[in-house]
């Protein structure tokens, strides 16, 4: 059990609550063996410039990911405090350990961010950092956006998303910051396991949550980052902190309906994808076969699809095991 009397170790070099744009780091303390009483320097922009609501804007949550912290650099670098009403807190690369190594987890304690929250004052490096975001910047905010991608295993069709809620009011809220975002494809999800997830924290405190997945395979395109570009400029039109009105974009929504959405591997293999991303499928179809890799003369096994809908993600390298996401399937609404 997390002790909620104790200070988070992590400093913030520049103020939250002073007009202007202010660009420095979350410094977590992290004495080590290359740097004693050194520190994790997480990158922070705040840009303020009077009262109104606050924007949390975050990439790196997973480190592999990078239209986020692309776009993200981009804007804390341009961002005016003239061009913002209210206050936009920006964290390109929230699990910087990761960040830096490019990988999903944490190398230092292979923590994954989005499975580790409320976190811990008196934790890891990551449950450090979401101990931080749980107690201190998601209070302070409004609206969150969170920046996510494929990573090195998974790649997805460009969609904004956010969950559905118990509270209604609150869903309604943050699907109309999905739509604003702006993205080919809008996603109302339920996720396989929601325990730990940085959204959850959110959603729990009452926030807009909005998150997105846009590409994929540990790297970004052309297209995933324009998207992400104005879609975080949509989400701060939507929230009334950057004036303007949000720039149309044809989207079509998505909805989730449950774990026949999702295809597993049950052996390890060759991936061959039999149709690809965006398709539309059948219930039965086969969307993947794999092939064994031991010998000449087996038959590939079949992945089937368990609902009709329209292929949104897929498994990325071309080697599979046993327990990989294949394939997952969304329903056009
Ligand atoms: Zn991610």
């Amino acid at each position: 059990m997390t002790d909620t009397r104790l200070p988070s170790p992590i400093a913030p070099t520049v103020p939250f609550d002073r007009d202007g744009v202010h660009h420095g780091f979350l410094r977590l303390p992290y004495s080590r063996d290359d740097s004693a009483w050194g520190s994790i320097m997480i990158p922070l922009t705040v840009v303020r410039n009077g009262d109104g609501p606050t924007a949390l804007l975050t990439g790196g949550n997973h480190g592999d990911e990078y239209e986020g912290p692309i776009v993200l650099f981009d804007l804390a670098r341009t961002l005016a405090a003239e061009h913002v009403r209210g206050r936009v807190i920006i964290v390109p690369a929230m699990n910087y350990p990761a960040f830096q190594a490019a990988t999903r987890t944490s190398p230092i304690d292979r923590g994954n961010m989005n499975r580790t929250f409320p976190g811990r004052p008196d934790g890891t490096v990551t449950e450090k950092i979401a101990d931080y975001f749980q107690r201190t910047l998601l209070p302070m905010a409004d609206i969150v956006l969170d920046f996510h991608s494929g990573g090195r295993t998974l790649d997805f069709i460009p969609f904004a998303a956010a969950h559905v809620l118990p509270d209604k009011a609150q869903e309604e809220r943050s699907f109309a910051a999905v739509a604003a975002f702006g993205a080919p494809y809008a996603l109302r999800m339920v996720e396989i396991d929601a325990r730990g997830m940085y959204d959850s924290a959110a959603e729990e405190m009452g926030k807009i949550f909005v998150t997105t997945e846009l590409g994929g395979g540990g790297t970004s395109s052309a297209r995933t980052v324009s998207i992400a570009r104005r879609g975080v400029l949509n989400v701060l039109r939507h929230a009334g902190i950057v004036p303007g009105p949000v720039e149309a974009a044809p989207t079509q929504w998505l909805d989730m309906p449950g774990d026949d959405s999702f295809l597993f591997a049950e052996q390890a293999g060759l991936l061959e994808p039999c149709v690809d991303l965006q398709a539309a499928v059948a219930a039965g179809q086969v969307l993947a076969r794999i092939h064994t890799m031991d010998r000449t003369g087996a038959a590939p096994v079949e992945l089937r699809a368990r609902r009709d809908g329209i292929l949104i993600a897929r498994h990325f390298p071309g080697l599979v095991k046993p327990g990989d996401c294949v394939a997952v399937i969304g329903v056009p609404a």
